[in-house]
């Protein structure tokens, strides 16, 4: 019997594979030095190491609670209470997920409708976009523009309609590495006060931000975390992005719409991992609060290898992602500067193009320093070449 094989219609036709999918690959093939998906090139801290180890070895091998396990919603609502000044309720408001790429769709699941409208800030994090398409969203998009990338507050309010549902920030932002002012969580509460319109703040970075004012979360604003979901990541804080671990903070109606998603899409996240990160942020929290130091030392050292180069450099507030302006080097559009880049200079790059649906049409591409020194001078020195 012959059987004419199905092919389904495709959900979401324009999507292909993630450009940091695309690009460690293409680095992998041409040997080149990875600057382009974001990740360390080296080890999370030996302790961390040493507890995933114990809680494998001690039994904690079955299913976690659907929510995460007490500990480490303990400590993660403590940890907000520290760095925020206020406490969100561990059993209710605090959810552990399968890293922020979870949480972030979860959230969008949950509070998305079809024909709802989302804004976002390009360029934007490339997974918002499609969890909105398949809650049958639609996105309304502001671009920032270079070098700043402020947030054009006219504009956002142009955009506010009765159908808007949700708002998306990102800050300390990936990839443009500037950071939101305490003055923009403002700005935004009084565009939306009076609207039912919700707030998803992507905050991975969190612990990474080099400004002296420090990373302002939508957790610290009283008004705003009223209709918020904060969301973090451990792969950052951490430096194991492959655990995949983070969390999402929000007011208990919202994480019970938020946890009625995850509980059909994961049930619960790795427990030896969730039981290590609660002893790490217990006994050692000098390790979140020293990285700001820890980054702006590799943030400095690249910025410094790269000076001689025919780069323009962009400030850097937070994040560990460098822009770098190539107009002086080339003509090419961003996406083909970084594939030559990769194959004929040896240094892997993110385009930035790829995190905006309208015209972007900068000469930006994106460098990541989570990388030992070694790994950043090499890079530098080829870079300096051109
Ligand atoms: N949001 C942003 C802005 C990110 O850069 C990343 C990953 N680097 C994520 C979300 C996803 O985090 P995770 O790896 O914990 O899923
Ligand atoms: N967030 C990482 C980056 O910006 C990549 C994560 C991924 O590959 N999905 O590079």
């Amino acid at each position: 019997m012959s059987v004419t094989p199905l092919i389904p219609q495709s959900k979401l036709p324009a999507l292909g594979t993630t450009i940091f999918t695309q690009m460690s690959a293409l680095a992998q093939q041409h040997q080149a030095i990875n600057l382009s998906q974001g990740f360390p090139d080296f080890d999370g801290p030996d302790y961390l190491q040493a507890r995933l180890a114990y809680h494998v070895s001690h039994g904690a091998n079955q299913y976690a609670p659907m929510t995460g396990v007490q500990p480490l919603r303990e400590a993660i609502a403590d940890k907000t209470a520290a760095l925020y000044g206020w406490q969100p309720d561990a059993n209710s408001e605090v959810t552990v997920t399968a890293g922020a790429t979870e949480a972030l769709y979860a959230a969008i699941t949950a509070l998305v409708r079809p024909g709802d409208e989302v804004i976002c800030f390009d360029p934007s994090y490339d997974s918002y976009a499609p969890a909105v398409a398949l809650a049958g969203g639609v996105m309304q998009r502001i671009t920032l523009q270079p070098p700043a990338f402020r947030p054009d507050w006219d504009a956002f309010a142009a955009l506010l309609s009765d159908r808007t549902r949700l708002v998306i920030l990102n800050t300390p932002h990936n990839p443009t590495a500037t950071v939101w002012q305490k003055d923009d969580f403002e700005q935004l509460w009084q565009a939306i006060a009076a609207r039912e319109i919700y707030v998803l703040s992507d905050e991975v970075y969190e612990h990474i931000c080099f400004t002296d004012e420090g990373h302002h979360s939508v957790l610290a604003h009283d008004a705003l975390r009223t209709r918020a979901i904060a969301v973090s990541s451990f792969g950052k804080t951490f430096h194991m992005t492959g655990w995949k671990v983070g969390y999402c903070v929000a007011p208990a109606v919202l994480s019970a719409e938020v946890r009625k998603v995850h509980q059909y899409l994961t049930f619960s996240v790795n427990t030896p991992a969730q039981l290590a990160i609660a002893d790490m942020l217990r006994a050692d929290p000098a390790h979140y609060q020293q990285l700001p130091v820890f980054y702006r030392a590799r943030r400095d050292r690249f910025i410094q290898a790269l000076a001689g180069s025919r780069f323009d450099i962009l400030p850097c507030e937070g994040t560990y992602f460098l822009l770098v302006d190539y107009s002086a080097i080339s003509d090419q559009d961003d996406v083909t500067f970084c594939q030559w880049l990769t194959k004929e200079v040896g240094v892997a790059a993110i385009p930035l193009s790829v995190f905006c649906d309208g015209p972007f049409p900068h000469k930006l591409i994106r460098l990541c320093f989570a990388k030992q020194e070694a790994t950043l001078d090499a890079a530098a020195e080829r870079l300096c070449r051109l």
